[in-house]
Parts: C-alpha cells; sequence; structure tokens
C-alpha cells in the first residue's frame, strides 16, 4: 500500500543520500518516531518491545535525564579546560566503584575513542604492540580498534599482530571455561611473542556481545587474564557491553570473573543516549603519555555530557535497575530455557542479567549454526512487535540486551512472541 511505498522512497534515498556503510536493521526497516521506556513507536503508531537497545540503559528518553540535559544546555555547555565540580564528582563516584589504585578518569564522547586511548597507554607502557582479542569481538570504529575488531572485518584479516581466541568451545558439555582460556591467551602470547610484537594488551569484552554472548561461569577470565598481566601486558576491560549493572550480578563485567584490569573503558548506556564514554587508568599510566603528549577531546566530559551521565548513575541507583537486572533477566532465561525444550532449533540458552545469547541451529543437524533461521526469528519477532538483534561468528545467536527496566511482563511478552514466531511463522511459510 500507501506505507509501503513511502519506506521504499525512505530506503531509497538513504541509499543516496547515507551510502553503502550504513546499515539498516531488519527485512522490513523501521521508521521510529517516539520511544519510552521498553517502547519504541513507528510512523504508523504501532507499538514495539525494545529487546535490543542497551544505550537507553534507564529506559528511553527518561524524565531524569532529559531534565538534567536540558537544565544544563540552558545554562552552560562547556569543554573541560575549566574547572568543574560536577565532572569530578562524577569521576570520584565512578572511580570509587573501581580496584585501581591511583585511579583517574578521563572522558571521552565514543566509547571507540576511550578504547583507542587505551590501545595508545597499553603500548605505551609495554613498548610491546600485541594485542589478544576474542575471534569475533567488536572495540569500536577508528583504525587502531577496527585492527582489533575481527567482526567488523568483513574479509576476517586481522593485523599480524592481533591474535583472537575462539569461544564457540565454551558451548561444549563440560568444557573447564577457565583452563580453556588460559590455554588460548598461553598460545596467542606465544604467537605474538613469536612473530616479534609482544603482547601489549588484552581487550577483552567481558560479556563477548558480538561473539554471541559468553557468560559462564563467572571468573572463568581470571587465570586468563594473570596471565597476561604476569606476562607484562595490560588488561583492559572494555565495559561498554556488560557495564553499569547489565549482568545483575555486578556493577562491571570484571568484577562478575574477578579480574583487576589496568584500563576500564566505558561507553553506550554512560548517558543514556548521550554521547559520553571514558577510561579510566591509574595515574602512572596517564603519566607516561603526559610526557610525549597531552590528551584533549572538545566534547568528552563537557558539562551536559557530566550532567547526563550523572543523572545515570543516580537513577541506576534509585530505581534498583541492577537488581531488576538479575530478577528479570533469570526469569527470561528460563522462559527461554523451556523454550529451548520445545523447539529444537533454539538452543544453548546463556547470559547474565538482561544479555541474553542463544543460539540457533539447524533442526536436522544441531551442531550446525543456522542464521538464515536466525534471521527470520528476528524478522519474525519484529513483525510482531518485538525488536531483537542477532549476533556472533555466524550470525546465528539471537541477542536479547533490552534496557534495564525491562520488567517480568516485559519478558513474558517477548516470550509468548518468540513461541508464536517458532509455533506459527515459521511452520506457515
Ligand atoms: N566496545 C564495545 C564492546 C562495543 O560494543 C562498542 C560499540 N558497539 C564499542 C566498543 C564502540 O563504541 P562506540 O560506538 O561508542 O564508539
Amino acid at each position: 500500500g500507501s506505507t509501503d511505498a513511502r519506506l521504499n522512497r525512505l530506503i531509497e534515498q538513504r541509499r543516496h543520500l547515507v551510502g553503502p556503510t550504513a546499515m539498516l536493521f531488519y527485512d522490513e526497516p523501521l521508521q521510529l518516531v517516539k520511544g519510552e521506556g521498553v517502547w519504541l513507536y513507528d510512523s504508523a503508531g504501532k507499538r514495539y518491545l525494545d529487546a535490543y537497545n542497551n544505550v537507553p540503559v534507564l529506559g528511553h528518553c527518561h524524565p531524569r535525564v532529559m531534565d538534567a540535559v536540558t537544565a544544563q544546555m540552558s545554562q552552560l555547555n562547556i569543554h573541560t579546560r575549566y574547572l568543574d565540580d560536577a565532572l569530578h564528582r562524577y569521576a570520584q563516584q565512578l572511580l570509587s566503584t573501581l580496584p585501581l589504585k591511583q585511579g583517574r578518569l578521563v572522558m571521552t564522547c565514543t566509547g571507540s575513542e576511550a578504547n583507542d586511548l587505551a590501545l595508545r597507554l597499553a603500548r605505551l607502557h609495554t613498548g610491546q604492540q600485541g594485542v589478544i582479542v576474542s575471534a569475533a569481538a567488536y572495540h569500536g570504529n577508528t583504525q587502531a580498534v577496527t585492527d582489533v575488531s575481527p567482526s567488523s572485518l568483513k574479509r576476517g584479516q586481522v593485523p599480524a599482530y592481533v591474535a583472537c581466541i575462539d569461544l564457540e568451545p565454551l558451548n561444549t558439555e563440560g568444557i573447564d571455561a577457565s583452563a580453556y582460556l588460559d590455554q588460548q591467551v598461553e598460545a596467542a602470547i606465544a604467537q605474538l611473542q613469536r612473530d616479534g610484537y609482544g603482547c601489549a594488551a588484552f581487550l577483552v569484552d567481558s560479556i563477548f556481545s558480538s561473539d554471541g554472548v559468553y557468560a559462564d561461569p563467572p571468573g572463568m577470565l581470571k587465570a586468563a587474564a594473570a596471565r597476561v598481566q604476569r606476562a607484562g601486558g595490560l588488561l583492559i576491560a572494555d565495559e561498554v557491553q556488560p557495564g553499569f549493572g547489565r549482568t545483575g550480578s555486578n556493577l562491571w563485567g570484571f568484577d562478575r570473573h574477578q579480574l583487576s584490569p589496568d584500563i576500564v573503558t566505558f561507553g553506550k548506556p554512560m548517558g543514556n543516549g548521550y554521547p559520553v564514554a571514558a577510561l579510566a587508568a591509574d595515574e602512572t599510566l596517564l603519566a607516561e603519555l603526559a610526557e610525549v603528549s597531552g590528551y584533549f577531546n572538545t566534547f568528552g566530559g563537557s558539562s551536559v555530557a557530566v550532567a547526563a551521565a550523572q543523572a545515570v548513575l543516580d537513577t541506576l541507583d534509585e530505581e534498583a535497575l541492577q537488581a531488576n537486572a538479575l530478577s528479570t533477566g533469570n526469569r527470561l532465561k528460563q522462559g527461554l530455557q523451556g523454550l529451548a525444550e520445545h523447539y529444537e532449533p533454539l538452543s544453548h540458552v546463556r547470559g547474565a542479567g538482561l544479555f541474553i545469547g542463544v543460539d540457533i541451529v539447524s533442526s536436522e543437524d544441531p551442531t550446525r549454526p543456522d542464521s538464515v533461521l536466525c534471521s527470520r526469528i528476528v524478522n519474525g519477532l519484529r513483525q510482531r512487535g518485538v525488536l531483537i538483534g542477532a549476533a556472533g561468528r555466524y550470525g546465528n545467536v539471537l541477542k536479547i540486551r533490552p534496557p534495564l527496566c525491562f520488567n517480568h511482563d516485559h519478558a513474558q511478552h517477548l516470550l509468548d512472541a518468540l513461541e508464536q514466531v517458532m509455533a506459527q511463522d515459521l511452520i506457515r511459510r
């Protein structure tokens, strides 16, 4: 009808104006016009349950953040070359949650910038170049972090100074995850040393978002991380995905695995949609950079960015969203496990808090990832008004990662929709 014609026109315009590097979700792309809490509304007035977006950690258009941002925006918005006690208050509060000895906070605008700076610090400190990442990692979009983001490289060609560790074996029944990861990291360090790059850092998103969500058991990264640190490399905890309470049991993903990172990077949920990100590291690491170069980021840590970030920290606490992530996440995981018993393609339900992954495998051969079916499920849910995504090296993992105000009713809504997709839509085609 005319709606289709209008959408097709938008898609065509986008092709001409935005170009081929831009990606679009869903076979039938969405034009969203409004967000509120866990709900998104399209241009036809249809409502969607958002079970995918982690940036609006408190929920879409949370009034606390809107108020803080508009109030600050109408009073003063300036960069960090002036004294700002709001920044100091925020830094003190955030740093008090981290295990750094003399922690310092550097504000950036994006997670990419924070990780880019983290790699600079690690290479400067160690004098080495090599970096260890997971096999389908994503750490951002600058040149330096694209090189350590195998999931961005369509031909899979990471540079020789990058060593990757495979995570899919973690789904093997009875595997000793800790020993497996430790042995993978040992091999990675040996490879980097043999090739003359040495090991500057292990850069790790401890929920393994783009790899397809590998959360358990807690503590599984401890031995591997300690091995890197013993070898002189730095541990960089990329908290862009697991941070700010998402995993339910801990504020930070690295804490869930009992790690002692040298550098921690933050992003996405930090401002509930206002662009604010950061890096935390000890004074000593930053002093080494200060010897050779300062660091200034025009918009990083601006007055408005700090106001947004402060509102997020306060609201997470006041609304007890980490506890909700744990309780709703457990409920959702149970429900998904129940569905997996009935529907063969749903396999290896896993995750922590409100970050859940489900493998989609072929009904004929459960060892075979089925990315086509995964895409049909994601699109089927979209038709039924529930938004999730797909992840993993083969694109066959349902990625469920809603705002942290997602409650038990929302979880049930998702489960009902998924059951309908599995029981009705897929068979009818
Ligand atoms: N690290 C991880 C784990 C991410 O998922 C992302 C973004 N998807 C980034 C870093 C980069 O953050 P940004 O897009 O804000 O640069």
